[in-house]
């Protein structure tokens, strides 16, 4: 295969760990065959200091002609005190719109090697999980009808919870699918006891559930599921879930596993094109140091082998190299604990080593 993709490096570490990725890309495309063409483009405070804008309008087109983009980070100190429309984080919001992405994956996996690192009970961590979280990205609370009115108690301000059938069936699909890639379990997380729209949520995730018979698919009430991934998270594979319930729960997620740097996310919408982005910021207080650990980064090009060009054993040897590094107990400062920890670049020649 012949795949455009574009990259936007940003800002702080984001450049060292997209050129570890894209490293690791190139020699993926060695080994099975394939030609990876790579054309950068400016995103954050690298675009404001050359553009005067967080998401020239460049920036937007080549994404759009790619067949998929992948982001490093963005944001700094130097741009904190701009006004909010001209910060680097702006052009998260922006290039995520013009991209049309309604569906965030986010995987929050713990490595059997890393046990040590999540804050949970040691019984509970024992063999490591697992988690594909599938947030619906666009719809909900945060884009619902808002306001300030009088009410019973004088003034008052409201925010809507409102899904269409439309937005609940492709985002459900999206679960499923993601699904079929892994363990084929989907547990749906809602508040159908007491929101109507969970109610019309929960309907409408079974009617799709039926298209896809090899997956099983449960209920969750969103209270219950926020104690059961500290209780006990390796019961999940893939959940799905509204866009502020995702949002709370994947942050959860993320904490559990303990390592910051290990974890990967994609965006997507209606087309193969994805975003695809480590969950870390652009970590200013190591940036240039060849300290920051690119394995998050790493993680979201395999994940966009696989949900935007559909090369399942590319992406299987990215991650089973992953999982031989910290199997060997090679690591970078952030998740060494004493062990001696190598750099960025070190720690990307032993995964390629590995592929
Ligand atoms: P951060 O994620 O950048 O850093 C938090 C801590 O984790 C720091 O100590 C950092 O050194 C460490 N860390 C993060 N990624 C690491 C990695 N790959 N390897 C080793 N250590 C790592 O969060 P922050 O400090 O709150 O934010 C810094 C900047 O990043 C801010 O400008 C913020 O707005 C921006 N930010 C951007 C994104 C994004 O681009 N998607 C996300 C979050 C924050």
């Amino acid at each position: 295969m012949e795949l455009n993709i574009a990259l936007l490096k940003g800002d702080g570490i984001g450049p060292e760990i997209v050129d570890s990725a894209v490293e690791v890309l190139y020699k993926i495309g060695e080994k099975f065959g394939h030609k990876f063409n790579f054309t950068p483009y400016l995103i954050g405070g690298c675009a404001i200091d050359a553009t005067g804008e967080p998401l020239p309008k460049e920036t937007v087109v080549g994404c759009l002609a790619s067949d998929s983009v992948l982001l490093g980070a963005v944001g700094g100190p130097k741009w904190d005190t701009l006004p909010g429309n001209m910060r680097p984080e702006k052009a998260l919001l922006g290039i995520r719109a013009a991209m049309e992405l309604y569906t965030n994956l986010r995987p929050a996996k713990l490595y059997p090697a890393l046990k040590g690192d999540s804050p949970l009970r040691p019984d509970i961590v024992d063999n490591g999980f697992d988690i594909m979280i599938v947030r619906e990205l666009t719809g909900g609370i945060y884009f619902g009808d808002r306001g300030y009115r009088e009410g019973k108690y004088g003034e008052e301000a409201y925010d809507t919870e409102c899904y269409s059938r439309m937005e609940i069936e492709r985002i459900a699909r999206a679960a499923f699918e993601a699904a079929q890639k892994r363990n084929k379990n989907v547990i749906s997380i809602d508040k159908a006891n007491v929101l109507e729209s969970s109610r019309l949520w929960r309907k409408t995730v079974h009617e799709i559930a039926a298209e896809y018979p090899d997956v099983t698919c449960t209920d969750m009430l969103v209270d219950n599921a926020a104690m059961q991934l500290v209780k006990n998270p390796s019961q999940f594979d893939v959940i799905v879930t509204s866009n502020m319930f995702g949002d709370i729960l994947s942050d959860e997620a993320s904490q559990i596993t303990g390592s910051i740097g290990m974890l990967a996310s994609a965006s997507l919408g209606a087309t193969k094109r994805g975003l695809y982005e480590p969950i870390h910021g652009s970590a200013p207080d190591i940036a240039g140091k060849n300290l920051a650990n690119p394995i998050a980064t790493v993680l979201s090009a395999a994940m966009m082998l696989k949900y935007s060009f559909g090369l399942m054993d590319e992406a299987q040897c990215i991650e089973d190299a992953v999982d031989a590094v910290l199997e060997d107990g090679i690591r970078t400062a952030d998740i060494a604990h004493g062990v001696d920890a190598i750099g960025t670049k070190e720690i990307t020649a032993e995964i390629l080593k590995r592929i």
